[in-house]
């Protein structure tokens, strides 16, 4: 009999082992052993034991069979991954151009192949389940379609474009019953698990303990645990962010992302996958219904539905009687300054916030991180303290009198004066949040007000109670950041003041209209659940930008047509696609001079090819940690094409600079 051995895929995330490798398989493990197991081998010269990942048998070791390597053991004595999940990852490998051990990895956490203590099962309480609500002739409408295809068992990719309040969330349950009813289970993405505690407790209230919920503070034990609970169907419904698309159902009935147009949806890190590309994936191999449902979807996702790509499922109206879209309205902050008030509040606004607290109501205000500053400059030459690490400006934070730098995290304490030309007029500038609180606090000293950002919140118990004060009407005013854009459906509030809308002003990324727009409409969502008619009151010094105007009238289909106009003229997605690369080193000479080299070999083999080669630059941030970036970027209307000619130029730099390293990333939601 002729000796089989094992195929191979190691578990590291390093494109130069993203092949097959060829292991002996020991005598113990001949009978045992099948695909899609995970066992443990010796690798590399050092033979340090890394994970692998068995993806077939061949007869044909390719080598001296004397010289070949043996698996140590089996990490889990069953298969962890199935043909299809596989297939998926493979998918993956080519797409996003990253090592298929990495892809695996996503299917399989490391948590499961490691033998965590068991934990005595904790006690919980059955909750009383709520009943399903009659949907309207609107929802009813959108459903169908969606119900079709679960009966069908066939795949399409829905477009749930709904306003805020429309009955979105209950469309999903009842989906995800209709699946559970055909013996399937769910997947619910959510973009940030800690920010949607009310999503979960509606999930729990429906379907109880057939609920998992994944996020990034799991324990190794509950991740685990969750793993083996999804397998087994112990659960058939997960929420979580987008690693839990790779939950390991036996049989996924529905893949739903909630506010699709979210960029936690797109992963940073390799492989730098968007998880709705992954999800129709899947449900093309699952032949299962896909649904992404937004009230601002991103450009690229309408486009697709008015291609025909997606199928577009619309709802118009608010599902509770009576509620109405709040009254919003654009304030010019320039003619405020012409009139002499140098506040951070219009008169306006100062003058609702007061009607609001004589009336009992509530007000939120949003401020948005990127548009408002805090960095230390000084008055008299400019100067701005930055991070030595980063180049990036500090950001003050008054509680604890300390400048920190919001990439690194290093902190450094305040200075008298100026470290360039010593004048004394050194300003810690801005308007954060903190600030907001001051001004409000000074105005109406008789008002409760709460306060949240990122710096307040040290995890979800934090954001938790801050909500709940707020949702029990313990407070009057409510200041946050993007972080209250999402979730705050108080019946209570009536007033929402976006204390600053330009955020299209300080950013290079051709996203920051889109966001703007989004991010607008939503917060404007949060205004106005009840009888009351919200209002809401826009802050900007560019009032007649089509983001703010279309925001204010809440037209979405106003503001894509002229993004897309935009889009068009300057050569974006979703008339083409763009490939970035990111060349990364210490020494910025060197690393000049790299990316130099690497872009004349674009233009070599790319300029004639119709690919529209941009000249190398630092990326916005041009140093991380002493580290330099700088980026390059690619365009061309064909993916593929893109992504092949990416992959060739950067495997044949490397052949001349093995050690150079390159990273590359298709449709960045963040141009870096
Ligand atoms: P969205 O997810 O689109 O923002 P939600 O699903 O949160 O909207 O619905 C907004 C409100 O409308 C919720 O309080 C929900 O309970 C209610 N609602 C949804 N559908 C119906 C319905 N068919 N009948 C009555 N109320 C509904
Ligand atoms: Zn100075
Ligand atoms: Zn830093």
């Amino acid at each position: 009999m002729t000796e089989r051995y094992a195929e191979i895929i190691v578990g590291l995330n390093q494109p130069k082992v993203d092949r097959i490798f060829s292991y002996r398989i020991p005598e113990d493990l001949v009978q045992v052993l099948k695909q899609g197991m995970v066992v443990e081998v010796p690798f590399g010269s050092g033979n340090r034991k890394t994970r692998g990942f068995v993806v077939g048998f061949t007869e044909n070791c390719g080598t001296d069979p004397d010289k070949m390597k043996e698996i140590r053991k089996v990490l889990m004595d069953e298969p962890a991954f199935t043909e299809r999940q596989l297939a998926v990852a493979r998918w993956m490998q080519s797409w996003y151009d990253a090592p298929l051990g990495a892809c695996l990895s996503l299917w399989v956490p490391r948590q499961v192949t490691r033998k965590p203590r068991k934990k005595n099962q904790d006690p919980v309480e059955t909750p009383d389940l709520s009943p399903k609500l009659r949907l309207n002739e609107e929802q009813e409408k959108a459903a169908r379609p969606v119900d079709d295809m679960l009966d069908l068992h066939l795949h399409r990719t829905f477009l749930l474009h709904g306003i805020t309040g429309s009955g979105k969330t209950e469309l999903y349950l009842q989906w995800i019953e209709h699946a559970l009813a055909l013996g399937r289970q769910a997947i619910v993405l959510v973009p940030e698990i800690s920010l949607t505690p009310q999503l979960i407790d509606i999930f729990t209230q429906r379907f109880g303990h057939r609920v998992g919920v994944t996020h990034s503070r799991l324990t190794d034990a509950e991740r685990a645990k969750l793993w083996r609970a999804a397998r087994s169907s112990a659960i058939d419904v997960v929420i979580g962010p987008r690693s839990a698309l790779f939950t390991p159902f036996p049989d996924p009935g529905l893949i739903i992302l909630d506010e699709e147009h979210e960029t936690t949806y797109k992963s940073e890190q390799s492989p730098r996958y968007h998880a709705a590309e992954v999800a129709e994936k899947m449900g093309q191999l699952w032949r299962i219904p896909v649904v992404l449902g937004s009230a601002t979807p991103r450009v690229e996702s309408f486009y697709k539905a008015e291609q025909g790509t997606y199928a577009y499922l619309h709802l118009t109206k608010r599902a509770v009687p009576g509620a109405l879209l709040p009254e919003t309205r654009i304030i010019d902050m320039r003619e405020e300054m012409a009139a002499g008030n140098l506040s951070i509040f219009c008169t306006e606004l100062k003058q609702a916030i007061h009607t609001r607290l004589a009336r009992k109501e509530q007000t939120i205000l949003f401020l948005n991180r990127k548009g408002y500053s805090t960095f230390v400059n000084c008055r008299s030459c400019g100067f701005v303290l930055k991070c030595p690490r980063c180049n990036l400006p500090y950001t003050w934070h008054k509680d604890r009198n300390l400048l920190i730098c919001h990439h690194c995290g290093k902190e450094v304490r305040p200075v008298d004066t100026c470290p360039s030309c010593g004048s004394p007029y050194i300003k810690h500038f801005g308007t954060g949040t903190q600030r907001v609180e001051e001004e409000i606090r000074h105005m109406f000293p008789e008002a409760k007000v709460l306060r949240l950002d990122t710096s307040v919140i040290r995890g979800e118990e934090t954001y938790r109670d801050v909500y709940e004060q707020f949702r029990d009407q313990e407070a009057d005013i409510l200041i946050g950041t993007q972080i209250v854009a999402k979730g705050f459906d108080f019946p209570g509030v009536t007033l929402v003041g976006v204390l600053s809308a330009d955020m299209i002003l300080y950013s290079e990324d051709y996203h920051s209209t889109e966001r703007t727009f989004q991010l607008l409409t939503q917060v404007a969502g949060r205004a106005g659940r009840s009888e009351v008619r919200g209002e809401v009151l826009i802050q900007t010094y560019a009032p007649e930008h089509y983001a703010i105007q279309d925001a204010a009238r809440h037209d979405y289909e106003s503001f894509y047509k002229s993004e897309c106009t935009a889009r068009h003229l300057i050569g974006a997605p979703p008339f083409t696609h763009i490939l970035q690369f990111l060349l990364t080193g210490e020494n910025e000479e060197r690393l000049i001079h790299l990316t130099d080299e690497f872009h004349a070999l674009l233009v070599a083999y790319g300029a004639k090819r119709g690919f529209l080669i941009f000249d190398s630059a630092p990326a916005s941030l041009e140093r991380v940690n002493n580290v330099f970036r700088r980026r390059i970027l690619v365009k061309l209307e064909d993916r593929e094409r893109l992504m092949a000619f990416g992959t060739y130029c950067r495997d044949k730099f490397l052949e001349r600079h093995p050690r150079a390293r390159i990273q590359l990333d298709i449709d960045p939601m963040n141009l870096i």
